[in-house]
């Protein structure tokens, strides 16, 4: 569905692959010719959606279940997505999401085995059928991503190898899916290399100018 004068963008990839560092470099190109591009993370970016945050990623919490959880991460998005996404974007602002609903999909779906199909349903019940115009995937080996976490990971982070690779597995399936919005990067190059690629990919789109 396309609400929105403004354009949205999302970052995936596993925990690791050089999301944010793109994220931020991305918002503050984008902020350099005209000032109207904001970011949001996932979970969080509302009340609501940062006291989700905590739950779910607090360290001394291990027994959540993989529904609550799918419920909690679909809930804070759609907190998000009502009360910060659809009004920037219909106000003309664009949006650069930090995670937004392939995760549950790689997480929930390709980690904790939830049901694929179920889950997308979930996800556009979540976001009132809002999808980004462009979702870049940094692609990355878990091995390269490990070594580059510090070693006090969140709850999620410390799941491991085993975890990331099966969420990297359904990343990749995802592309193929969604092979029209979904562009994925390789996340072992330079950070001004990924960056560039970006930049070009989002100007053969005319997503920017
Ligand atoms: P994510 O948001 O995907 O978890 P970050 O952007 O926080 O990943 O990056 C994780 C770490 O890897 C940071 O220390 C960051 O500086 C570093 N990093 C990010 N991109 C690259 C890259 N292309 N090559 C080497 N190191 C990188």
């Amino acid at each position: 569905m396309s609400i929105s004068k403004g354009k949205f963008i999302s970052f995936e990839g596993i925990d690791g692959c050089g999301k944010s560092t793109q994220v931020k470099m991305l918002v503050n190109a984008m902020n350099n010719t005209e000032r109207n591009t904001i970011l949001v993370r996932e979970p969080g970016g509302t009340i609501i959606s940062e006291e989700i945050r905590q739950i779910l990623l607090h360290r001394h919490i291990s027994n959540i279940s993989d529904r609550t959880e799918a419920l909690l991460m679909t809930g804070s998005r759609a907190q998000l997505t009502y009360e910060v996404i659809m009004p920037k974007l219909i106000n003309g602002q664009n949006v650069i999401a930090d995670r937004f609903y392939d995760s549950t999909l790689a997480y929930q779906g390709g980690g904790r085995k939830l049901d694929l199909d179920w889950l997308i349903k979930l996800n556009h019940f979540a976001t009132y059928d809002l999808e980004p115009d462009v979702t870049f995937l940094i692609d990355i080996l878990p091995e390269e991503a490990s070594k580059r976490k510090s070693k006090e990971g969140d709850r999620i982070e410390r799941a491991g190898i085993e975890l990331q690779t099966l969420v990297r597995d359904t990343y990749l399936e995802l592309s193929i899916r969604f092979k029209e919005r979904i562009v994925v990067i390789d996340g072992h190059d330079t950070i001004e290399n990924i960056h560039s690629l970006i930049i070009e990919e989002l100007k053969r789109k005319q997503i920017i100018q």
